[in-house]
């Protein structure tokens, strides 16, 4: 497979339109700070800066350019931005487009900030309040933001008690609660914040009010489960509801309804989305239903993270049905995102039920989690080979010999990527490595009382250390973090006035030096086999390294795998930025560099697979001079365009709009204040950023589009239709799609999700 747009049909005419960069399903990542050092050195496995706060920071958008970022936006939870105080301040002063936030989102790619509900499951109600939740979004400058829901949880048991974890002592911690308790309720236990949000004052005014936590006295929990309920039942640490999954439903509900209103009465720059929650199709459908009556046109299915992809179809399915019915009775348009789910085999139930963009960070984590870390596509994915750091607490001479080990197979893994010489690439890294500790010695006699090895931070003295000995990377590369750290302590305590032992560094010296000796390992193996083979750089050569270094590091388990992934070697099939710009690197497992450049091809390869399913198609039709007058492009479309919008409104996966000369605007924008026609203009912004569409259809009443227009796509990788009768344009979008006439999923009322 490849990374390009791919296009079959070529009937009609062909040019490349850019009107927005977004495609019609999109995919979001969740932003977790994903971030690589842009400049790692990956030969001595150094990071640019040894402070972390001075590395420039790479996030998936830095890596690759526009036309092959494999996502289409972020998702910005509120949970995670609150887990470093720093982090948040910096979104909330800065907004996530800016520098200052270190997101840096580029300004094309749309945003959507949630609370994250998952991160606040335990607690007895969502720790945000919703004016406030709006204000967030407004500060983070976000694309959309979405309303303030709660986990619809399911349990088999009686009801549900929420403890305050800060009751609890080492003396009486949640493990001595009896079972009485715990076999009759789901009993929560979760840090409850400081200070709630105003509503709960109604809700549970003994929780509002307290402003200390007493530590719970363990005669409260004796007695029968119902006593115990009765007995907390005014209590500030402790909430019960006997029917927590309704209330947390209709809790959900009734803040999509109040922040539309808030909303309503506020001008806000980004777009609302409702979140939904529910426990089956049903349940899902009449939330979906409930908040279409609130007036929403942006929905966002909630509570489906890690269900079935079965029981996750049927409910896309059911609110894609009641979706559908609303579009069509009143002749509008719906989008619908699904949180935290992404599989490929249910991408067709989510095309025909209209759901309109992703997000999961699957692709990306699990090349780190588990086996098979290496992804081509979701058949064929493979382990990548791990090559360890030496761990904390190991003495200095296996860290030492760990870190040797490494480097001599990083080295002869890269000369087999390169078809090169393996005995050679051993051989000059040897010599290096040898060098680096055969000239430390003198190095060190003649600076160690140097002006910048006084300084107190280790951190300044490492810095130093490493740019002015000249094999200063070496060290840390082939002979250990932990050696170049010993060394660096030594230099900070030697003075002039009070000289450190030179048989300190001695020693230290020479148990590396003792290390080296039993290298290089496999060399004269190697040459022997280069020799006999003629040949260089064959899998039968680094398979004596790699099989002496997994055998040794305890990876032997892991041999056959190994063996698949040489043998085939797949990073040279992928064309994707990072496996041309690394190689063999990226299936390497070796550390959050190489880890996460790794997640990032991943998401690349989803992503291949993502457009191939769901096509990127766009439909539109020419602004006209009247569309600054009714609010919104969909207001205009429907008075001024409604031949074209009553056929075209609820056509599924297709993104849908108008093109003037300032660009696209898509069905729910507001209308600009003036329409700019001008056909040039049109052209070259038309031409200027549709590389992320396969095909765009347009309608076109009353003339065929403009020579210019032709021209300033000519030659680009989309193409373009053009329809007089918007009949055949909705018939040529679901053949396009292999969709029928009546396109929808059945509507399932029967499963539930599990645990309920
Ligand atoms: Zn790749």
């Amino acid at each position: 497979m490849k990374f390009a747009r791919r296009h079959c049909l070529r009937e009609t005419e062909k040019f490349t339109v850019s009107l927005s960069e977004s495609p019609t399903v999109r995919f979001y990542v969740p932003e977790w700070d994903d971030n690589v050092d842009a400049h790692y050195d990956f030969e001595h496995d150094e990071h640019s800066k040894l402070n972390p706060s001075e590395r420039d920071l790479q996030y998936i958008w830095d890596i690759f350019d526009p036309s092959t970022l494999p996502i289409d936006g972020v998702l910005i939870s509120r949970e995670q931005v609150g887990e470093s105080q720093a982090k948040h301040d910096r979104f909330v002063e800065h907004g996530v487009y800016e520098p200052g936030s270190h997101l840096d989102v580029p300004d094309w790619l749309p945003t959507i900030s949630d609370c994250g509900a998952w991160g606040y499951k335990s607690l007895p109600f969502p720790p945000y309040d919703n004016q406030e939740m709006l204000e967030f979004y407004d500060d983070l400058n976000v694309s959309v933001g979405v309303t303030v829901d709660h986990l619809v949880l399911g349990s088999g048991e009686a009801g549900r008690l929420y403890l305050d974890e800060r009751a609890f002592t080492n003396s009486f911690t949640e493990d001595d609660l009896p079972d009485a308790l715990t076999d009759t309720f789901d009993v929560m236990v979760a840090a409850w914040p400081d200070e709630w949000p105003d509503y709960v004052e109604e809700e549970a005014p003994a929780v509002y009010e307290t402003d200390s936590v007493d530590p719970f006295d363990p005669s409260l929990f004796e007695g029968t489960a119902e006593t115990v309920q009765e007995r907390l039942s005014d209590d500030p640490r402790a909430v019960y509801r006997k029917d927590d999954t309704q209330f947390r439903y209709e809790l959900t509900l009734q803040n999509a309804a109040e922040m539309h209103e808030i909303y309503e009465a506020n001008d806000y720059s980004f777009r609302l989305m409702a979140a939904v929650q529910g426990w089956n199709p049903a349940s899902y459908a009449q939330a979906t239903k409930k908040t279409l009556q609130q007036g929403y046109q942006y929905l966002g299915i909630g509570g489906v993270a890690g269900s079935p992809t079965g029981v996750v179809q049927d409910i896309m399915a059911a609110i894609g049905n009641i979706v559908k019915e609303h579009e069509r009775e009143y002749t509008t348009r719906i989008d619908t995102h699904v949180f935290g789910f992404a599989k490929t085999d249910a991408f067709d139930t989510a095309g025909r039920s209209g759901m309109t963009s992703f997000d999961s960070a699957s692709m990306l984590r699990s090349a780190w989690t588990g086996g098979k870390n290496y992804h081509l596509t979701s058949g064929k994915r493979y382990d990548a080979l791990r090559v360890r750091f030496p761990q904390n607490g190991e003495d200095l001479s296996t860290s030492i010999e760990k870190a040797l080990r490494a480097q001599e197979l990083l080295h002869a893994l890269r000369a087999f990527d390169d078809n090169e010489s393996i005995a050679e690439a051993i051989h000059a890294w040897y010599q290096t490595a040898e060098q680096a500790i055969e000239e430390l010695d003198s190095y060190l006699w003649e600076h160690r009382w140097d002006d910048a090895y006084n300084a107190s931070r280790l951190r300044d003295i490492k810095e130093h250390f490493r740019s002015d000995y000249a094999h200063g990377r070496e060290l840390k590369g082939s002979f250990s973090t932990r050696f170049r750290r010993r060394l660096a302590k030594l230099l900070r305590a030697d003075d002039p006035e009070d000289p450190v032992d030179r048989a300190e560094y001695e020693t230290l010296i020479e148990n590396a030096k003792a290390v080296l000796q039993d290298f290089p390992r496999m060399l004269a193996q190697v040459e022997q086999q280069e020799n006999d083979s003629d040949r260089c750089g064959t899998f039968e050569q680094v398979w004596l390294l790699v099989k002496d270094y997994a055998t040794w590091i305890g990876d032997e388990g892991h041999l056959d795998a190994y063996e698949e992934l040489l043998q085939a070697e797949p990073w040279r099939e992928c064309t994707c930025t990072l496996c041309e710009e690394y190689g063999i690197d990226i299936a390497i497992f070796r550390g959050n560099n190489r880890n996460r450049r790794r997640g990032f091809h991943n998401k690349r390869r989803f992503y291949d697979q993502f457009e191939d399913d769901l096509p990127k198609v766009l439909v539109v039709t020419p602004a006209t001079a009247q569309m600054s007058g009714p609010p919104t492009i969909e207001s205009h479309l429907a008075k001024h365009q409604s031949a074209f919008w009553q056929v075209v409104h609820d056509l599924p996966v297709a993104e849908i709009g108008t093109v003037s000369a300032q660009g696209f605007h898509e069905w729910w924008e507001p209308t600009p204040p003036t329409v700019s026609l001008d056909p040039d203009q049109m052209a070259a912004s038309l031409a200027d950023t549709a590389t992320r569409y396969q095909e765009i259809f347009v309608y076109i009443p009353d003339h065929p589009l403009r020579d210019q227009v032709h021209d300033a796509i000519d030659g680009e990788d989309c193409q373009l239709r053009q329809y007089t009768d918007p009949a055949n344009l909705r018939q040529a979008v679901l053949d396009r799609l292999g969709y029928e006439a009546d396109f929808l999923p059945d509507h399932p009322i029967q499963t539930s999700l599990p645990g309920l």
